[in-house]
């Protein structure tokens, strides 16, 4: 969103005559039609004795993707066409919701002898029909959005094994054809093993590429983000515009851009053409990326999440059940509910600045109660009779200065930081050093689950942060405590489903909004993962950088 322009020098500054001409259907020749072009709209008339209600379609150039112009094979055919691609939102077939359907609108222009004509009569309403959707993409609400160079050169990396192993499928099925209606030329890469996009993307000349596009889950981008960042050339690398197309079984980040598109919820193949519509819109976005330390690893760049306990656990076990696809987690969660573990460790986290509000008043509920009360027991008994309260209390925090921490600590050393391509920190000390005095310092160390997220979707059906946005700088923290129920903690989990998991009022489950945290597991042995792939288990930090990357999103 780069500049503020009113809307009406932009449609002057393109064609702002309603373009008008009567065609036939290409697909029945003795259907005639008149066809008006207006700034925002395609409006169709067939001319027949039907009433004329029922013969008007109206198609919104927001929902078109591409035009063009063709002739066909037969030589003595003075006739030319054009054809425009539109993807509405339309009512689903016994179901309740929408979801974007393909439609195509194909006239033949045959009122001139000469081919020629024709096909130039035919050229200059594509060009109308195209320019006319790129300006109604652009602007919103009077703000103009930035987007793709056109022509755009893609590169669209798929991974034959992601999911259940139907990528390749599912791009010859639609990808291919939307790409080509929208006029996208794209080079189609298959990776052949683990990494292969990560080095692809580490070694690229990026000036060849207007983007780089993922068919996949989640891993392949992750591959891609990190790739990028271990350039020398970082700074600008990281400024590639990014896209993703859902193909794996864990399509969290397609699953978000979609939420955000404000949509109601679909899944596959409905989930793809809404990324792929979004794609050949070619809006882009700035999106976060989370810079993942570990003990002994090198840094790390995260778009989704940082998991450890329950939901880590799930995520790697459930990979074979990946035949199921998304449902695939749904198994998981189900058979890893049966073992229900207790985690223990040490988190910390230094709330977002919007955020610090609600920590103050879990130190005041705290101090007030114990400062009326002599006795924390009794304080504890009056509050847990308001649930709000009790509910407060439960998520009790300390300030770290109680646990002597220095304030020293509060700017970090930067040279004590090792450095690697990528961002500067500016919020993190060394993972061997206290953290600093400002942080939040959780009491409890018996956990079932830490989950930060920075998009609203864990997975295709798990909108695990709902008030998560593309670019807000904000890590939505969430713990569980241990002493949950086997029946609470599923119940969280289907709640999540629609995003109402914070609505239960689950005393166990804490949600918080951080810029950075630190994670410092004691249990021996356990799953750490980032974006749904495993890293080294032990100590963790993670700090967020607004807006980062590009990614291609409505
Ligand atoms: P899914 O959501 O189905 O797990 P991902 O995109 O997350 O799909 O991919 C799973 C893993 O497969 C990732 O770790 C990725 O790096 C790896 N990978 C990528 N290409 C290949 C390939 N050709 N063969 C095997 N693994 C691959
Ligand atoms: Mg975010």
């Amino acid at each position: 969103m780069d500049h503020r322009t009113a809307e009406s020098d932009l449609i002057t500054a393109t064609s702002p005559v309603t373009l008008y001409g009567e065609f036939t259907l290409s697909n029945n020749r003795k259907v005639r039609c008149s066809v008006t072009l207006t700034e925002r709209d395609l409006v169709i008339h067939r001319l027949t004795s039907a009433p004329a209600g029922r013969n008007k379609t109206v198609w919104s150039l927001k929902d078109c993707v591409g035009c063009r112009a063709y002739r066909e094979g037969d030589k003595a055919d003075p006739a030319a066409y054009f054809a425009a691609y539109f993807y509405p939102l339309r009512r689903r077939w016994m179901s309740s919701g929408v979801s974007r359907q393909r439609v195509e609108q194909c006239f033949r222009l045959a009122a001139l002898q000469d081919r020629h004509a024709n096909l130039e009569e035919a050229e200059k309403w594509a060009r109308a029909v195209r320019e006319r959707a790129a300006v109604q993409q652009r602007l919103r609400d009077g703000v103009l959005l930035s987007e793709l160079s056109r022509p755009c050169r893609m590169m669209l990396l798929v991974n034959p094994q992601s999911g259940k192993g139907q990528a390749l499928t599912l791009y010859n099925s639609h990808v291919q054809r939307m790409l080509n209606e929208a006029g996208i030329t794209h080079t189609l890469i298959i990776t052949e093993r683990q990494n292969h996009a990560r080095e692809l993307v580490r070694e690229a000349d990026l000036s060849q590429w207007d983007a780089l596009v993922i068919m996949s889950g989640d891993g392949l981008l992750y591959e891609v983000i990190n790739g990028l960042l271990e350039r020398s050339d970082w700074e600008e690398a990281i400024k590639t515009p990014l896209g993703i197309l859902p193909g794996g079984s864990g399509n969290a980040l397609a699953a978000s851009i979609h939420y955000y598109s404000g949509a109601s919820p679909v899944s596959s193949e409905e989930l793809l053409l809404s990324c792929g519509f979004q794609l050949c819109k070619g809006i882009v976005s700035r999106m976060d990326l989370v810079s993942i330390h570990l003990l002994s690893s090198p840094r790390l760049f995260s778009f989704l999440s940082l998991a450890w306990g329950f939901v880590a656990d799930v995520d790697i076990e459930s990979e074979k059940y990946r035949h199921v696809g998304a449902a695939r987690f749904t198994v998981g969660t189900l058979v890893r509910l049966a073992s229900l573990r207790i985690y223990k460790g040490k988190l910390a986290y230094l709330p977002a600045k919007k955020d610090r509000s609600s920590e103050e008043g879990c130190m005041k509920v705290r101090c007030t109660s114990q400062a009326s009360s002599p006795n924390p027991a009794s304080a504890l008994c009056q509050l847990s009779g308001d649930s709000s309260c009790h509910n407060t209390f439960h998520n009790s925090c300390h300030s770290n200065n109680s646990l002597k921490a220095r304030r020293t600590e509060s700017t970090p050393s930067r040279s004590a930081i090792k450095r690697s391509p990528g961002p500067p920190n500016s919020l993190l000390p060394p993972l061997d050093k206290p953290v600093p005095g400002d942080w939040v310092v959780v009491q409890e160390e018996d956990f079932v689950l830490m989950l930060a997220m920075y998009q609203s979707h864990l997975a295709e059906d798990l909108l695990a942060a709902p008030g998560a946005g593309l670019d807000d700088g904000i890590i939505h923290l969430f713990y569980v405590k241990a002493g949950i129920s086997r029946a609470a903690l599923l119940r969280l989990f289907l709640a999540m489903e629609k995003g109402a998991h914070l609505a239960t009022n689950c005393q166990h489950l804490v949600h918080r909004k951080v810029r950075a945290l630190r994670l410092e597991p004691s249990s021996p042995r356990g799953m750490i993962t980032v974006d749904g792939e495993v890293v080294e288990y032990g100590p963790v930090q993670a700090e967020v950088h607004r807006g980062l990357s590009r990614l291609i999103s409505g």
